[in-house]
């Protein structure tokens, strides 16, 4: 493909979806391994950028960036028909590369604008990976309470402290570190957001294993890190309004990526796995299309420059809904999955499993977001 956007492809999301499906068909080899089952978390990392980089090369992963970035134009409907297009042809997620949609348009969207020229075609490429570092020991839930710290000296800030939870890190080469550059009491009002570089000295990456095998979590710490001030996202001191950008992302519009492969995963199980009720078949795919409704919308009105803004819980609490659902419905065809022998497709099955069970803490808990849709939108006491 040209180095050049294709003005149909940019002006018709359909067409675009009809040329990727076209690729696909023709299965390219990284396309090729990416749909086996593929229980090792590293090697999953690897095949996944794989893909990702044949994407970039054939020019399907541009479209939905803008061209002053790096991409060829075209809005994040583009990106949603991608996914949907490889979960049809068999991809099992987007594994390492959640921050695609997580990240990437609030960085796309906030700056620093030269810093993300560079650091998009390298993410979308597969490249480079990133990894978000908002969470601490002491601060999850009340993340205005966190404590890492950035201190200006001379043109950079020198970033200390302790994260936790931090996905991704182990295999990042970038964190969006959310630091205090006011004082303890100034709460969200001093906050910044730092892109730093995991791969300098004084960054350490400890991996957490979590119960279903997998160490894609991690304990972060940073010892006095240089930054430089032009990495800073946003305003000094407006780390705030970058966190919530991401996380109306992060609990929007990365639904509608998620479901494109839950859907695949269910209709993949009825088809090929042993036999679930119809009832809860039919639970499942009516909490999917209900992630669908809400997270297309999410994905339309970012298109038009709007966003769902605090609706984006409703979308996250109905995305934690089927994620359940679909793996109960899988649970109950395979009652002893606890017990199978672990060949790949029974071990990958028993991650998402686990995995179904913390997709309510993760963006925020489910708590929270249910005092989200208390406060701001239905306005209770
Ligand atoms: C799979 C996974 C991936 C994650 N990835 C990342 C990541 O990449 N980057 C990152 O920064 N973080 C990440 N996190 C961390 C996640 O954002 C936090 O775990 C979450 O915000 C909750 O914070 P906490 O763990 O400190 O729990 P706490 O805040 O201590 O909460 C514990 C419990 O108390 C409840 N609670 C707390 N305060 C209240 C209140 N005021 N009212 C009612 N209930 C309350 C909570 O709902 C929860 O049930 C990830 C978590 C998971 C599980």
């Amino acid at each position: 493909m040209s180095k050049m956007p294709d003005p149909t492809l940019v002006a018709d999301v359909g067409a675009y979806a009809a040329a990727v499906d076209g690729w696909c068909a023709t299965r390219p080899p990284a396309l090729a391994a990416a749909v086996r089952p593929i229980p090792d978390y590293a090697t999953r990392v690897e095949v996944m950028s794989d893909l990702l980089g044949a994407l970039f090369d054939a020019g399907w992963s541009r479209y939905g960036w803008p061209e002053t970035l790096g991409g060829l134009g075209g809005s994040i409907l583009h990106r949603g028909a991608m996914w949907q297009t490889l979960a049809a042809h068999g991809v099992a997620s987007m594994a390492v590369f959640e921050h695609l949609e997580v990240l990437l348009p609030t960085l796309a969207a906030l700056g620093p604008t030269d810093f993300v020229a560079d650091a998009l075609p390298a993410f979308l490429s597969g490249r480079e990976r990133w990894a978000q570092g908002f969470s601490e020991p002491d601060a999850g839930s009340d993340l205005a309470a966190l404590r890492t710290r950035a201190v200006l000296d001379g043109d950079a800030y020198r970033i200390t402290g302790r994260k936790i939870w931090t996905s991704w890190a182990k295999y990042g080469t970038w964190c969006l570190v959310l630091a205090r550059t006011g004082t303890t009491e100034s709460r969200h009002r001093g906050l910044t957001a730092f892109v730093v570089d995991l791969r300098h000295p004084g960054v350490e990456v400890r991996a957490i294993e979590q119960a279903n095998g997998t160490d894609e979590l991690a304990e972060v710490t940073f010892d006095d890190v240089p930054v430089p001030a032009t990495r800073i996202v946003g305003d000094l001191d407006g780390g705030w309004k970058v966190a919530m950008h991401i996380l109306s992302h992060e609990r929007g519009t990365y639904a509608w990526f998620r479901q494109c492969f839950m859907y695949r995963d269910l209709i993949g199980h009825v088809a090929d796995g042993p036999a679930v009720s119809d009832r809860a078949v039919g639970d499942a795919l009516c909490d999917i299309a209900a992630v669908a409704a809400t997270s297309g919308e999410g994905l339309r009105l970012h298109a038009s420059g709007a966003t769902l803004g605090p609706r984006a819980t409703i979308t996250k609490l109905l995305l934690c809904e089927a994620e359940r659902s679909i793996q109960d419905a899988v649970l109950a065809g395979n009652a002893d999955l606890a017990l199978a022998p672990l060949d790949d497709t029974t071990a990958l099955l028993r991650q998402e499993y686990l995995f179904s069970r913390i997709v309510t803490v993760y963006g925020g808990s489910q708590q929270m977001q249910l005092e989200t849709i208390a406060k701001q939108l239905l306005e209770l006491p």
